[in-house]
C-alpha cells in the first residue's frame, strides 16, 4: 500500500495549495510526529516550539508581542476566529460581513458557532465596500478581508474593511491563509501594521512549505484569546483555547523549521520565482487568446473552454474551476517554469 503512487509527488499537481514541505520541515515533523501540544505540561519542547512559531508568524503578519496557535488549518484558524467574534460580542443574534469570495470554512464557522453569515458581492475580484457597509448593523460581530483569495489571489482593501468593522464595534478578521507568505514581499496593505486588524488566519502548511497540518491564528492581543479558553482538569495545564485537544507536534515542529529556513530570504525568492511563472502562464494563455484574470498573487485563472479541464486531468494534469467555470493554476513552490512549458504543451496539443 505505501508504494501506491499519490499525484502528491506534486509533478503535475496545478490545483492545490498544499505544496511539497522543505526538507528541514518533513526532518522535524518526523521527529515530533509522537507529540502533542495540546498537552504542555506533558509535551514541554513542542510546546516551546510553539511560542516560537507564534513569534515568527507575528514577525511576518508585522505584529509585535502576538498572540495565536498552531492550527489544524485555515479552516479551524478562521472558525476560532468567528468564535472569539462572538464571544466577545454582546448580542443574541450575532452576524458576521464578508465577501462572498470568502472560503467556504465561513460557512462551516457560521453553522457550528450559531452566527449568521452575510456576503458582500465583489467588483474586480475586491470586495464591493458600499455594499459591505450596508450589511453591517448593530449585531455585527466581525468583518471580514480576504489576502490572497482562494480562487483569483486577489487582495481586499484590508484598511477599509478594518474601518468598518471598527465603526461598528466588531472585530476585523483577515484571511490571509494561503497570501500570507506571499504578501510580505508585495505593497499590498494587509497586516496588523498596515492597518486595525484583530485577528489573521495565516497557514504554514500552505505558501510557508511546513508539513500539513499547520495553519495559524493570530491575534493582537492575549485577551482575545481569552473568549476561547476552557477549563482543564485533566491536564497539567489549567486550561486549552484550541479547538482540537490532541493536535500534531509535527506540523508546530514543522512550521518552525520551515521558517527558520526560509525566512525572509528563502520565501522573497520562492514569491518572486512563482510571481515569474503566474506571469510568464498568464502571456501564454493570452497569446493562445484566452481571457486571463491578470494575477495579484500567483494564481492564474483564465477562460478556458471546460470540458479542457477534464482532458487535461486524462494526461494526469490536476486543474481545478473557479465558480465561474474558469480553469485555475495555482503556482505554488512546487510548481516550476518547466512543469508550466509541458502544460502549455499539452494545452496546445488538445
Ligand atoms: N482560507 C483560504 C483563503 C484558503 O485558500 C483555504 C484553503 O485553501 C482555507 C482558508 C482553508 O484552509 P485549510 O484547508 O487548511 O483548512
Amino acid at each position: 500500500m505505501l508504494q501506491r503512487a499519490e499525484p502528491q509527488d506534486f509533478d503535475r499537481v496545478l490545483s492545490s495549495m498544499c505544496t511539497v514541505p522543505h526538507p528541514a520541515a518533513r526532518e522535524a515533523a518526523e521527529r515530533f510526529l509522537a507529540t502533542n501540544p495540546g498537552d504542555p505540561g506533558t509535551y514541554e519542547t513542542v510546546s516551546e516550539l510553539e511560542v516560537e512559531a507564534v513569534e515568527s508568524l507575528g514577525e511576518i503578519t508585522g505584529l509585535d508581542d502576538p498572540a495565536g496557535y498552531v492550527a489544524s488549518g485555515g479552516t479551524e484558524a478562521n472558525l476560532q476566529a468567528i468564535r472569539i467574534a462572538r464571544n466577545r460580542a454582546d448580542t443574541d443574534d450575532p452576524n458576521v460581513v464578508a465577501p462572498v469570495h470568502a472560503h467556504f470554512s465561513f460557512t462551516k464557522a457560521a453553522d457550528v458557532l450559531g452566527v449568521e453569515l452575510r456576503t458582500a458581492p465583489a467588483e474586480d475580484y475586491r470586495v464591493n465596500l458600499e455594499a459591505m457597509a450596508e450589511l453591517i448593523d448593530d449585531d455585527t460581530v466581525c468583518v471580514v478581508g480576504v489576502a490572497g483569495s482562494t480562487e483569483y489571489g486577489y487582495v481586499d482593501p484590508i484598511p477599509a474593511i478594518a474601518e468598518l468593522a471598527h465603526g461598528a464595534d466588531a472585530l476585523c478578521h483577515v484571511d490571509a491563509a494561503w497570501g500570507g507568505f506571499y504578501l510580505p514581499f508585495t505593497d499590498h496593505a494587509w497586516h496588523f501594521d498596515h492597518a486595525d486588524v484583530d485577528t489573521m488566519t495565516i497557514d504554514p502548511h500552505k505558501v510557508g512549505q511546513a508539513a500539513v497540518p499547520a495553519g495559524g491564528l493570530l491575534a493582537r492581543d492575549e485577551t482575545l484569546l481569552d473568549e476561547l479558553a476552557v477549563e482543564t482538569p485533566y491536564l497539567e495545564s489549567t486550561s486549552q483555547l484550541t479547538l482540537t485537544g490532541t493536535r500534531s507536534g509535527a506540523g508546530v515542529a514543522s512550521a518552525v523549521a520551515a521558517m527558520e529556513a526560509l525566512w525572509p530570504a528563502g520565501y522573497r525568492e520562492q514569491y518572486e520565482r512563482s510571481m515569474d511563472n503566474a506571469r510568464w502562464l498568464a502571456d501564454q494563455l493570452r497569446a493562445r487568446g484566452h481571457d486571463v484574470v491578470p494575477p495579484e498573487l500567483p494564481l492564474v485563472a483564465a477562460d478556458l473552454s471546460v470540458p479542457m479541464t477534464d482532458e487535461l486531468r486524462d494526461c494526469g494534469w490536476r486543474v481545478s474551476k473557479t465558480g465561474a467555470g474558469e480553469m485555475r493554476v495555482v503556482c505554488m513552490p512546487h510548481v516550476t517554469r518547466s512543469m508550466l512549458r509541458s502544460f502549455v504543451a499539452d494545452l496546445d496539443w488538445y
